[in-house]
C-alpha cells in the first residue's frame, strides 16, 4: 500500500484517485477548487463519468480514499504526488503550464521526506526538467525523484480505462523508482499489461505523438469524406474496409465535424509549436490542424445549402453540446465553434443535451436550453445533431418531422438512417455520404 497524494482532482485526477485507492493505495485528492472538493466530500460527483460514482463512494467508505481543499497538506501527508492539473492552450497556441509550475512550487515548500513526484498531466516536452528544477531551486536538502507517467484515459470510458489501458508509460530509469511505479500499478502488472519503461523526454513525447496522431487520422478520414461526397463514394463503407486491414485498424475513423475534446485541440496544437520552436515542424500535423478548422466551417456551409438561404432569422435546433457522448465535457466540442456561428449569422439557436447543458451555459447563456430533444426540434427551421449520444440515434423519425417547421436534418455524426430519412421526405445532409436525394 502506497501513500498517494494527486494534486488537481478533474477528469484525470478524480478517475486516478478513484482507481488507484481502488488497487489498494491510500489516496487523497486535493484541488484549489473549494466548491469541487466540498461537493466530493459531501458524496457528490462534480463530473458526469459513467461508473465513477460508485467506485468513488466505495473507496471512501473503505477508508481509502478522501478530499483536500489543501494540496500542500496532502503533499505532506504522501510518499508519491500525482500531479494532474490542467495544461490548456496558453499564449502562442503553447500549453500553459502556469499550474504546473505552481503544483511544482508547493510540492518544493512541502517536500517534508524522500517522495516521488509523478506528473499525469500532458506536458511539452522538458517540462519534467523544469519542474525538477522548481523543486531543486527552492530544496536542496530533501531527496525526491521524479516521473513521467502521462494519462491515456478517454472521458465517457474513463473507468475502463484506466482499469484496463493498453499500456502504462513509466518516464524513468532510476530502478528503484521504476519498481514503486510497478508497485503503485501492481494490479494491472499482474495481469499483464505491458508497462514501458522510458526516459522522462520519451514518455512526454508518447503522449503527445498519440494524441495527434489519433487527431490526424480523423482529419485524414474527414478529407476523404469531403472527397467521397464530391464524388459519390460513400465513406462509411470505405472507412469499412481501411479498418479491415490490419495496418490501419477501424478506430478512429469516423468522419464528422472535425476533432474536437479537452485534449486533441490543445495537444495538436502544443506539438506543432514544439516542432516550430525545435526547428523542425510537423508539416502533417500543421496541416490536420488546418483541415479541422476547415471541417467545422464546412458544417455551417452545409446548414445553409440545406435551408437555401442565408441563417439570419432561423431557429436551429442544435442537439448535443458535449464533445462526445457519455460526458459533460465540452470543451473543445464541435458545439463551442458552431453556435457562436449560427449566433453571429442571425440564427436563434434551441439546444438539447442529455448531461451538458449546464456546462454549456457557462459559455452560452443567451441561446435557448430545453430538456428533451422534442422540445427543442419544436417549431425549428433545422435541426444539427453535433454529438452521437445513444437517445439521437434512435430518435423516432417521424415523431421529429412532426414536430419541425420544415423537415430539414444536417447529421454531422453519421448516425441516422439516410434510408429512412429519404423515406420520409427529409431533406438531411450528413459527412461524406452523399443522399439519393
Ligand atoms: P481538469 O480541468 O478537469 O482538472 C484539472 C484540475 O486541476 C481542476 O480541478 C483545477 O481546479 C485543478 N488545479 C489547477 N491548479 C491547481 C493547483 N495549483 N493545485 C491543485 N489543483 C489545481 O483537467 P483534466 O481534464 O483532468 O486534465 C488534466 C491533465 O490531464 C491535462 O494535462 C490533460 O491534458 C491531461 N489528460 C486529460 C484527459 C481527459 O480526457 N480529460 C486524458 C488524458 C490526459
Amino acid at each position: 500500500m502506497k501513500k498517494i497524494a494527486i494534486i488537481g482532482t478533474g477528469y484525470v485526477g478524480l478517475v486516478s484517485g478513484a482507481g488507484l485507492s481502488d488497487f489498494g493505495h491510500q489516496v487523497v485528492c486535493s484541488d484549489i477548487d473549494k466548491n469541487k472538493i466540498s461537493m466530493l466530500e459531501s458524496g457528490e460527483i462534480p463530473i458526469y463519468e459513467p461508473g465513477l460514482e460508485s467506485l468513488v463512494r466505495s473507496n471512501v467508505k473503505e477508508g481509502r480514499l478522501r478530499f483536500s481543499v489543501d494540496p500542500a497538506s496532502a503533499i505532506r501527508s504522501s510518499d508519491i504526488i500525482f500531479i494532474a492539473v490542467g495544461t490548456p492552450q496558453g499564449e502562442n497556441r503553447k500549453a500553459d503550464l502556469s499550474a504546473i509550475k505552481a503544483v511544482a512550487g508547493t510540492i518544493a515548500e512541502n517536500l517534508n521526506g524522500y517522495k516521488i513526484v509523478c506528473t499525469k498531466s500532458t506536458v511539452p516536452v522538458g517540462t519534467g526538467k523544469r519542474i525538477q528544477s522548481i523543486i531543486y531551486s527552492k530544496k536542496q536538502q530533501v531527496e525526491f525523484d521524479y516521473v513521467s507517467n502521462p494519462e491515456f484515459l478517454r472521458e465517457g470510458a474513463s473507468i475502463n480505462d484506466f482499469m484496463h489501458p493498453d499500456r502504462i508509460i513509466i518516464g524513468t530509469h532510476n530502478e528503484k523508482v521504476q519498481k514503486i511505479m510497478k508497485d503503485v500499478y501492481r494490479p494491472l502488472y499482474i495481469n499483464e499489461t505491458p508497462i514501458l519503461f522510458t526516459s522522462v523526454e520519451t514518455a512526454e513525447m508518447i503522449k503527445y505523438a498519440s494524441n495527434a496522431f489519433l487527431a490526424l487520422k480523423i482529419s485524414y478520414i474527414n478529407e476523404i469524406a469531403n472527397l467521397c461526397e464530391a464524388v459519390e463514394a460513400d465513406v462509411h463503407e470505405v472507412a469499412r474496409a481501411m479498418g479491415q486491414d490490419g495496418r490501419i485498424s477501424p478506430k478512429f475513423l469516423h468522419p464528422g465535424p472535425g476533432f474536437g475534446g479537452s485534449c486533441f485541440p490543445k495537444d495538436i496544437q502544443a506539438l506543432a509549436a514544439m516542432g516550430r520552436e525545435q526547428n523542425s515542424p510537423l508539416l502533417t500535423i500543421e496541416s490536420a490542424i488546418e483541415a479541422n478548422k476547415k471541417q467545422n466551417i464546412r458544417m455551417i456551409d452545409k446548414l445553409k445549402t440545406l435551408v437555401g438561404r442565408e441563417l439570419k432569422g432561423l431557429t436551429i435546433a442544435v442537439l448535443g453540446l458535449s464533445f462526445k457522448p457519455e460526458t459533460d465535457d465540452v470543451r473543445g466540442a464541435a458545439s463551442r465553434l458552431i453556435v457562436p456561428k449560427l449566433l453571429s449569422a442571425g440564427a436563434k439557436v434551441n439546444a438539447y443535451d442529455p448531461i451538458a447543458s449546464e456546462n454549456f451555459k457557462l459559455h452560452y447563456p443567451e441561446i435557448n436550453y430545453f430538456y428533451s430533444w422534442q422540445n427543442a426540434v419544436n417549431e425549428s427551421d433545422a435541426c444539427m445533431i453535433l454529438t452521437e449520444w445513444n437517445e439521437f440515434r434512435c430518435m423516432d423519425l417521424s415523431e421529429l418531422k412532426g414536430l419541425m417547421k420544415y423537415p430539414i436534418v444536417l447529421d454531422t455524426k453519421n448516425i441516422l438512417s439516410m434510408l429512412n430519412l429519404e423515406k420520409l421526405d427529409f431533406k438531411f445532409d450528413n459527412v461524406g455520404r452523399k443522399p439519393s436525394t
